[in-house]
């Protein structure tokens, strides 16, 4: 089973020995999907899923919780799920220093909401519009990482997969997508219709 995995990543990575074709892979983003999904090593269902990305070529992939902590040695994935089981079960909980720091980074909160749960953080006293703003943050984060906005990415993830093989398809639209959805979290309608043509189009 593991091994199907460092194939599937040997077969991406620039190195074709594993102990150095794993160095090129960095984290990138965490999301829990509603929908199971498979992981490159074969293991079904997943739903803690991150995205990794190789620093050398750029490509991108999925795998699931199970092996970024085994193989990868990427610990972000982990943290971030904690935090998301966390705030589902008490949207008044808090969520880690690193998950809030990994947020601002992405440009999930602004700089006010970054620095306002700075300022509370670890305090169990608030005035009621404090709590309000909490939660309202809390959201925010349960949003970022969830699969609806991450549809976003696979979908995007998918094209970008596919044009890989089909080097006549001019990615420019499709990574201007991305950049946009990395920025904002999600696609506007009119960018997700736009993407979904693009696959209905070529069958993706
Ligand atoms: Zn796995």
């Amino acid at each position: 089973m593991h091994y199907k995995l460092t194939e599937e990543i040997i077969d991406l990575s620039e190195s074709d020995q594993w102990d150095f074709a794993k160095l090129e892979w960095s984290f990138e983003f965490a999301y829990y999907s509603d929908e199971s999904q498979s992981c490159l090593c074969g293991h079904y269902p997943i739903r803690n899923i991150c995205v990794i990305k190789n620093k050398k070529n750029h490509k991108i992939t999925e795998v699931g919780n199970c092996c970024i902590n085994k193989f990868l040695s990427i610990d972000d994935g982990n943290k971030i799920f904690t935090s998301i089981k966390k705030v589902r079960d008490d949207v008044k909980g808090s969520m880690s220093a690193v998950v809030l720091d990994y947020l601002y980074r992405k440009k999930g909160i602004s700089d006010f909401e970054y620095q306002f749960y700075r300022s509370i953080y670890r305090k169990r006293i608030l005035s009621a519009k404090q709590w309000e703003i909490k939660e309202r943050i809390n959201r925010k984060f349960l949003n970022f990482t969830s699969y609806e906005t991450n549809s976003h990415f696979n979908k995007i993830n998918k094209v970008l997969k596919w044009a890989q093989n089909n080097s006549f398809f001019n990615t420019d639209f499709v990574l201007s997508l991305k950049r946009s959805c990395q920025q904002k979290g999600r696609l506007t309608e009119n960018q997700l219709s736009a993407l979904n043509n693009i696959i209905q189009k070529f069958n993706i």
